[in-house]
């Protein structure tokens, strides 16, 4: 086995990093061991400041972090751990990994076409170990959770967050709980929890009121809560900037385009990039837009009410977000009208000129067939992105050369019933409050044809459609 790569000028960070509350007017910093998920003075979000500006050569983190792409120890084929200078852990840290990160760039024509785009590129951290994003960002807290002694993990999910914990759970040997709204989860992602072995339980309620219940638990000690107020995750997860900036050979994207849910992940990309640029590794940050769906769009309507008054966007930082009490669209994973993270995110964005914006069900719907049709294909939430990133092509707010990366978050097989449904005319949003459903009728249906198990038949057909 080839020995771990090391940075010589690497010190172990752990003893440096702090948990600091990003509040304006608090900015506490707390101890890197410290069981807490919000600020201790004032109730404020956390996030983990690694004084990255005291590292003495960033510039050769480029070369180790090539060059482990080759290397075989565990750390290495990670594509998360393979950026440890970055993460507040110490280089003996007890690591949990099931080789996460690594996660394709598709160059995309199709969708490029459908959006009025030269070019597209898809990153697609679908292809992650049970098949979204979320493994990146479990891989850190699970291991921070190991590290702080914890008996249990707990979180609330829309689905895709649940069967990473009790993944990384799994390989931990922590037990799992995990807090699902009943009859709105995946069925593909509740079986994934089944067989990693968690405790499922099925809230009489919504991704909300599973959000809510598990602040509640945060006070239990041997309770470690691995939801995205977890800073710990978000240290993961900002990787995957790290990553795309390696495989694009550090030519920084004019646009980084992400769907928006709880806005863990906006929040966490936003994070890399600010990071890279504070070390020197990149001169200028891309442009990050979050697309959410109209029926959960509390950021996207805060957002253009400011776009639209005449204060605009300089007080928006401290305006406050209406959330939806009853968010509704196909597309679960996005499903949230509280999102916890929306003040990260919305920092990221205003920070680095982005965008927030909504799509609709339809758009979102055909956008999703679309990357399918490139031999990709994505999980409904993903394909925001692409809807989103089609809409701010048409408002010009993204222009046709520009170098634009969509985050395609999971995998296609994560929402079977949606894709069959799409392709036999048989998808439609569950009914609004004047119980009026909404059909949706897919611009690229292929459904299966029935045929006789004759040659000729077949033929017959063929013919037809070729
Ligand atoms: C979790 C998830 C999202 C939303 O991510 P946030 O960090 O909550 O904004 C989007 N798509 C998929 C597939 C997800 O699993
Ligand atoms: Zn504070």
């Amino acid at each position: 086995m080839n020995a771990p790569l090391q940075n010589p000028h690497h010190r172990p960070s752990t003893k440096a990093a702090v948990q600091k509350c990003i509040a304006a007017d608090c900015g506490a910093s707390h101890g890197i061991t410290e069981q807490i998920y919000v600020c201790r003075k004032c109730g404020g979000p956390l996030e983990i400041d690694c004084h990255l500006e005291t590292f003495p050569d960033p510039a050769s983190f480029r070369q180790i972090w090539k060059m482990r792409a080759a290397s075989q120890d565990p750390r290495d084929r990670s594509g998360v751990w393979r950026h440890r200078e970055v993460l507040p852990f110490e280089d003996h840290a007890p690591i949990v990994t099931l080789f996460e990160g690594n996660t394709p760039i598709y160059g995309a024509p199709k969708c490029a076409r459908y959006a009025g785009l030269r070019s597209l590129t898809l990153k697609h951290q679908g292809n992650n170990p049970t098949g979204s994003f979320k493994d990146t960002g479990m891989t850190a807290a699970v291991t921070q959770a190991v590290i702080l002694g914890a008996r249990a993990v707990v979180c609330a999910s829309t689905g895709n967050t649940a069967a990473s914990l009790a993944a990384y759970a799994a390989r931990a040997n922590l037990k799992c709980v995990v807090l699902l709204p009943e009859g709105q989860t995946s069925p593909a992602k509740i079986a994934q929890s089944m067989d990693y072995g968690a405790i499922i339980l099925e809230v009489a309620g919504n991704f909300d009121d599973c959000m809510r219940l598990t602040h509640e638990l945060a006070d239990v000690p041997w309770i470690y809560i691995a939801n995205s107020v977890n800073p710990f995750r978000i240290e993961g997860q900002k990787t995957v900037a790290y990553e795309l900036m390696v495989q694009s050979d550090w030519k920084v994207p004019d646009h980084v385009v992400v769907p928006g849910g709880n806005m863990g992940n906006s929040s966490a990309m936003g994070k890399g990039f600010d990071e890279m640029r504070r070390m020197g590794l990149i001169d200028r940050l891309p442009k990050l837009s979050i697309i959410q769906v109209e029926g959960a769009s509390p950021l996207a309507q805060l957002f253009s009410k400011h776009m639209q008054s005449d204060s605009g966007i300089e007080d928006l930082q401290l305006a406050q977000i209406e959330t939806v009490a009853r968010p509704r669209t196909l597309a679960t994973a996005i499903r949230i009208g509280a999102p916890v993270s929306w003040k990260k995110a919305l920092r990221a964005v205003l920070q680095s000129n982005g965008n927030v914006i909504s799509v609709s069900e339809p758009e979102l719907a055909d956008a999703k067939a679309m990357v399918g049709l490139e031999g990709i294909g994505c999980e409904p939430a993903s394909a925001a992105a692409v809807a989103g990133i089609r809409k701010l092509v048409a408002q010009e707010q993204i222009g046709k050369d520009e170098s634009v990366v969509a985050v395609l978050t999971g995998h296609v097989l994560k929402d079977p019933d949606y894709v069959s449904q799409y392709h036999r005319g048989a998808l439609s949003l569950e009914p609004d409050r004047d119980g009026k459903t909404q059909p949706i009728v897919g611009a690229f249906r292929n459904s299966a044809v029935r045929v006789a198990a004759a040659k000729d038949a077949i033929v017959e057909i063929l013919r037809r459609e070729l």
